[in-house]
Formats: structure tokens, C-alpha cells, sequence
């Protein structure tokens, strides 16, 4: 195989028989090679990420290639996931089909393109050209029926089952179109050290000659894989274990090609609690659902991070930046790892917490848009203690796991939900005495300044003597009712914080009223 000495622009395909020598100084260039047959896995994301640390970590590049060979399965609204998965997330790709800032897709950027195996066809029938005139591939003419047959007889005999290799010396028969086009599996043991696993070894005669092509113009992944990642000269892939078995598959075409072998790493599965493969039975699969459920970019990436590695002191909490100082691929376990939901829920509400209220309540804004709450007035509302707005959000944020959930529980701050006047009632007592409770804490309240209601202690103080006089459940129960209409809530101090004066005596005047027509 001949090199061109320098990378120009990208191979045309007419004249592609060189591989392209990557730039002298880029010693790592890894790929995430997602298929667009459905949204964007979980898995796929943490692969992504474990590429995206080993390029940064190692000044290499990290590339983005569309594998949709599968043409019936493979659909643009899945590709268009895939970008707005991976930018969501953060892992920038240096080559690859890009994104346009208004999120549609847009040409491809780097020298080793086209980028999706769809526009490569040319590429791969001119190898798979070579293969057959080498001798190394052949065209298949055996039916489903017929490998189904020899299914059945190998199994009979009590052999294994694998391709009998009918049609390896066949004189092509002349009334019959071929099936496939098969690929000769030598007989060796294909040995390669995984940089998690260690050394690895197969029995390739136990594999049998494999289809790589159903034509020329249609191969398959185990084949278009092989081409890509060698034209793309990737030096590692980092994928699931799910493909340990292709690899010695890829290594053999590799060599019949005269193609170099990448490193690999093979990631372990992610399982469910039960240690069952990953499913939607115990989690959603979707990246995209935890992104509408109101999962922070930052916590999924730190993770997807702790899903077969963690750092060297056990530090659980991190960000990007720290990642990729830290990643040790080398460090990545042998065995599944587990997802666990309430792991994610922890490291959301961490990295929520660790913001600046003014970028989280940004971030919660779209999700109360979501649940139908109007929050217009509260954002420029600002009575010198913050937006009400941020306030609200700051208050929920100590009892909810999602910025969804912070929008949903923070509701009745912008709206007051309507409520039974009973509620107001504190235990067994009778609607006056929480009337009478509510209009000396009306009072004390009218007297308290505006500034006094973003003290706690103010508004404290401010209650102090109707407390005192009536015990505290007397007075701050139908208070916290009246300001939240709810049983459960936050204390009527930290919700008339939120509030502000205005608001807070307009919802006492009128529990106020509803304890009164109640006769
Ligand atoms: N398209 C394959 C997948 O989505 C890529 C596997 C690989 O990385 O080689 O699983």
C-alpha cells in the first residue's frame, strides 16, 4: 500500500487508493461510530465520553462518523439526536459531519471525510474489489435455506455451527445470482491486547468465512468499519464489549488489506441493578429522556464517567476538566458496570447546587414554560433581594432531584393553587381561631418593612408575640397554608422570602376571607 507523503485536501474518491497519513504530531485519533437506528443510547454517550477524555487527555482528535450502512433502519431524526446528544454533553468532535448554530446539520469538517458510511459506497466496493481479486473474499451463492441446512447438520454432528464453506472454490454458476459475498477466515488464533482486558485470543476457525457485503455497494459493519477506521487512520477504539467478538473478525480483514491494527479498549456493559444487561425496564435508554427529565449535561457526563471508572482518590463529584487530567484508561474495570438511577439523582442535585443561582434558574426557566407556569413577572420582579424568580428556584432546589422538578414543586409560588379554607385549620381548632391567628400575623406583618421579609429572623421576630400568645402550630400552620395552599410545603417564613410583602399579605387577606364564608 502506498502513502502519500503529505494529507491535502479530502481523498476524492477517484483517486483514493493511498491512505492519508495522519499529521505527524497527532499520535491519538479515536471515533465514536454511532449507528442512527434509534435515539441516542446511554452507552453510546459513554463511549463518547471515554473517547472524548482519551483526544483531550492525549492532544488527539476525536472524530464523529455516521454508521448508517442500514439503510432500512438508519433515519435522519436519530443522526440529528446524535449531534444534539453529543453538543449537549459537551464532547466537541474535531472532525465529522458538523452541527449549524441554528442545531441543523451542516457539512462535513476534516480531511479524512466523507463521514458517514452512507456517502462511502465507492470506497468500500473498491476494497471489496480487491479482496475478491486477491482471492481473499468470494461471492456466496448459498441460500437462507441452504446455511440454515448446514445450521442443522454441523449441529447434528455435534460440531459448532459456522458457515461450511460451500461456495470458498465454487466456479460462480452462471444461472445464479450470488447471496453475499463472504470473507476467508483463515484458520489461526488472532491474538491482540485490549488496553482494559489485556491479551486477548481467538479460535478463528471456529468463526467461519464471514459475510462482509450483501453486494458491492452494500457491505456490512464488521467490513466498512475496517475501511473507515484505517483511512481515518484512528490509532485506538475505545468501544463497548458488546463488540469484543468483532474484533478479531476486523483484525483478519485488516490484515488481508494490509491495513495497520488500531489499539483497542474494549468498555465493560452497563448493566441494570440486577446486573442484567441495560434496559428500559429499569431505566429510560434514551439520552435525550434525561435531558427532558432535567438532568444537567455536567451530572450525566460526571456520570457516564463513573460507569466503569472512577478517579485514583474515589472523588465521585467532578467536571469535565478534572476528567480529562484524570482519566486512566488503563483504570477502566473489566466488569459491568451499574447503572444506578439514585447515583444520578445524587450527582444531579450536587452539580445543581454548585451553580450560580442566576445560570440554574436560566436552566429551570424552559421547564416551567414546560409545565405551563408563567414566570414573566417573577424574573424582573426584584425588590432589591433578587429576582422573586431565583428565589423560587433557590428554595426548591433543597427538595428536588431534576430542574424539572424544581419548576413542578415551585409552582404554587407563582400560582396559588386553590385549596379547602379547612386546611387552614390548625388540628381540632375552629376556622376563627386560625382567622384570628392569621389577622394578628397580618398585622404584625403589615408593620414589618419590605427589607424585613428577606430576613428570616425579621419575620421571626416579627411573629414573635402572636406566637407566643397562641402557641407556634396555632399561628404558623394556617400561615403556611395560606401562603402555599398546601399541606406540605416549605416553613411560611422561607415561602414569604420568595414572595415579598405585596404578594404574601395579598394570599393571608384572602385565607382571611375564605375562613369567613365559612360560617
Ligand atoms: N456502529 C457501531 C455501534 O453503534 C460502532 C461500533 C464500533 O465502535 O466499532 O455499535
Amino acid at each position: 500500500m502506498e502513502l502519500s507523503a503529505v494529507k491535502t485536501v479530502a481523498p476524492s474518491l477517484a483517486t483514493e487508493p493511498a491512505l492519508a497519513p495522519a499529521e505527524e504530531d497527532e499520535k491519538v485519533r479515536v471515533r465514536i461510530a454511532p449507528s442512527p437506528t434509534g435515539p441516542l443510547h446511554i452507552g453510546t454517550a459513554r463511549t463518547a465520553l471515554f473517547n472524548w477524555l482519551f483526544a483531550r487527555q492525549q492532544g488527539g482528535k476525536f472524530i464523529l462518523r455516521i454508521e448508517d450502512t442500514d439503510k432500512e433502519r438508519s433515519e435522519k431524526q436519530y443522526e440529528q439526536m446524535i449531534f444534539d446528544g453529543l453538543s449537549w454533553l459537551g464532547f466537541d468532535w474535531d472532525e465529522g459531519p458538523t452541527l449549524n448554530t441554528d442545531g441543523t446539520i451542516g457539512p462535513d469538517k476534516g480531511a479524512f471525510g466523507p463521514y458517514r458510511q452512507s456517502e462511502r459506497t465507492a470506497i468500500y466496493r473498491k476494497y471489496i474489489q480487491e479482496l475478491l481479486e486477491k482471492g481473499e473474499a468470494y461471492y456466496c451463492y448459498c441460500t437462507k435455506e441452504d446455511i440454515e441446512a448446514q445450521r442443522q447438520a454441523m449441529l447434528e454432528a455435534g460440531l459448532p455451527p459456522r458457515y461450511s464453506g460451500h461456495c470458498r472454490n465454487l466456479t460462480p454458476p452462471p444461472d445464479r445470482k450470488p447471496e453475499v459475498i463472504r470473507f476467508k477466515i483463515p484458520e489461526i488464533k488472532v491474538e491482540f491486547t485490549d488496553m482494559i482486558h489485556g491479551k486477548a485470543s481467538f479460535d478463528a476457525a471456529l468463526l467461519g468465512d464471514q459475510v462482509i457485503a450483501k453486494d458491492l455497494d452494500t457491505p456490512l459493519y464488521n467490513f466498512a468499519v475496517v475501511v473507515d477506521d484505517a483511512l481515518m487512520r484512528i490509532t485506538h477504539v475505545i468501544r463497548g464489549d458488546d463488540h469484543f467478538s468483532n474484533t478479531p473478525k476486523q483484525i483478519l480483514v485488516q490484515r488481508a488489506l494490509g491495513f495497520p491494527t488500531p489499539q483497542y479498549a474494549h468498555l465493560p456493559l452497563i448493566l441494570n441493578p440486577d446486573r442484567s444487561k441495560m434496559s428500559k425496564r429499569f431505566s429510560d435508554v434514551a439520552l435525550a429522556n434525561y435531558r427532558e427529565r432535567g438532568y444537567l449535561p455536567d451530572a450525566i457526563v460526571n456520570f457516564l464517567g463513573l460507569l466503569g471508572w472512577h478517579p485514583k482518590d474515589d472523588h465521585e463529584i467532578f467536571d469535565r476538566a478534572f476528567a480529562v487530567a484524570n482519566f486512566d484508561i488503563a483504570r477502566v474495570q473489566k466488569t459491568g458496570a451499574i447503572f444506578n438511577e439514585e447515583k444520578l439523582d445524587w450527582l444531579n442535585r450536587e452539580h445543581m447546587k454548585a451553580m450560580p443561582i442566576g445560570e440554574l434558574a436560566a436552566l429551570v426557566k424552559p421547564f416551567f414554560a414546560k409545565a405551563g407556569i408563567e414566570t414573566a413577572a417573577a424574573e424582573v420582579l426584584d425588590d432589591g433581594n433578587g429576582s422573586m424568580f431565583e428565589r423560587a428556584v433557590a428554595l426548591q432546589l433543597a427538595r428536588a432531584k431534576t430542574l424539572a422538578e424544581i419548576a413542578e414543586s415551585a409552582r404554587f409560588l407563582f400560582v396559588m393553587p386553590s385549596y379547602e379554607p379547612k386546611l387552614l385549620c390548625w388540628k381540632d381548632s375552629a376556622p376563627n381561631d386560625a382567622q384570628d391567628a392569621l389577622r394578628d400575623a397580618q398585622q404584625a406583618l403589615t408593620e414589618l418593612d419590605q427589607a424585613g421579609f428577606s430576613s428570616r429572623e425579621a419575620l421571626m421576630n416579627a411573629l414573635a408575640p402572636a406566637t407566643d400568645a397562641r402557641g407556634r402550630g396555632a399561628v404558623l400552620w394556617p400561615l403556611r397554608v395560606s401562603l402555599s395552599g398546601q399541606s406540605a410545603s416549605p416553613d411560611p417564613m422561607e415561602i414569604m422570602q420568595v414572595l415579598g410583602k405585596t404578594e404574601s399579605l395579598r394570599r393571608i387577606a384572602s385565607a382571611i376571607a375564605a375562613l369567613g364564608s365559612m360560617g
